[in-house]
């Protein structure tokens, strides 16, 4: 039997709080029952700085119960980096866990299938969103927009897979080695490796409380994803320069074919060819310094380059 941890983020979530605890004590009495969890299993909260009560909830509920375990941010430094914190401190006691947001909207009776896949040998098992009914249809249109601009610059993520997801403890140990600050869990995860697979589930309205993405956090969210795993803005704007350049060769032609033909107004030549020839030249540098600029990037994040996932080692005899 695996030692199963829950680890749920929570920011100012007194609301919610009290129906969540109950809702996940009941499903981990449930799957240590059913010989899914064993005795040592955790339910964890991360408090990511709130300022409401979250915190006194937490510990009150750890007074009360062995199940849980809680740990305090010192500020409120978002959501990704919160379910980090949780993660790397299950990952010293459990076998898997499994990351799950305090508002009841990722469906917790999904949590069987995912010990079944760990069970079955899956390092990562990633839940997928069947539906979006109960998102506004504008949260919905972004959020998928967004799934799509990152498929296209590049980045190898799973559709409609947010943070609720199961992780091994090899491969958390694999996300420790992800030293970067800007951190993207959703990136990251897929380039760590090993066996992984899907559970679908249906995504629930928020059961109380606000949703503590505005649309400001979305956008940086989106924006934090796209610039973390994708240098590819920096080729477009390469790509422009020489596209540029090679226009304002034609255009130079042109001009000179203006001027010899006398066509032109006296001075049009000279300066028509020069702000064509100069924009193109300039952009041309911007995207060389870009291309530069990206590879230090990469460097500075020094992503580990391989993993090993079996070694078939030398007999003992
Ligand atoms: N959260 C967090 N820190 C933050 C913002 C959010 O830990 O700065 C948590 C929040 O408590 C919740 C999860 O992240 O458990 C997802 O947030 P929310 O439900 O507000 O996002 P939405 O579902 O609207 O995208
Ligand atoms: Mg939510």
């Amino acid at each position: 039997m695996p030692t199963v941890f829950l680890v749920i983020p929570c920011y100012n979530e007194e609301e919610v709080l009290p129906e969540t605890n109950r809702r996940l004590c009941e499903k981990m009495a449930a799957l240590q029952q059913q010989g899914l969890a064993d005795e040592k299993s955790r339910i964890l909260y991360v408090d990511d700085g709130s300022r409401d009560h979250t915190w006194q909830l937490i510990s009150d509920y750890h007074q009360k119960s062995s199940l849980v375990q809680g740990i305090k941010l010192a500020h409120n430094r978002g959501h990704q980096n919160a379910l980090l914190a949780g993660l790397m401190t299950a990952m010293k006691e459990c076998d898997c866990a499994i990351s799950l947001d305090a508002d009841l909207q990722d469906d917790v009776d999904a949590i069987d299938q995912f010990v079944q896949k760990y069970q079955e040998g899956c390092d990562v098992v990633y839940g997928v969103r069947n539906k979006r009914e109960t998102d506004t249809f504008f949260k919905r249109t972004t959020a998928e927009g967004f799934y799509k601009v990152m498929k296209l610059l590049g980045a190898d993520i799973v559709f409609n897979h947010a943070d609720y997801r199961l992780m091994s403890r090899r491969a958390l140990e694999g996300l420790s080695e992800y030293r970067e600050v800007n951190l993207f869990l959703r990136g990251i995860v897929p380039l760590i490796g090993y066996r992984s697979d899907y559970v679908y589930y249906d995504r629930h309205e928020r059961f109380a409380g606000e949703s503590k993405y505005p649309l400001k956090k979305m956008l940086s969210f989106a924006l934090e994803g796209i610039t973390s795993f994708s240098v590819k803005p920096l080729k477009l704007i390469s790509n422009l320069g020489i596209l540029l350049s090679v226009l304002s060769v034609l255009g130079l032609i042109y001009a000179l074919i203006s001027y010899f033909t006398h066509n032109a107004v006296a001075g049009w030549t000279a300066i028509v060819s020069s702000i064509w020839l100069l924009g193109g030249i300039q952009l041309l540098c911007v995207g060389m310094v870009g291309t530069y600029v990206g590879k230090i990037y990469s460097e500075v994040k020094a992503r580990p380059r391989y993993r090993i996932e079996e070694h078939l080692h030398d007999h003992k005899s």
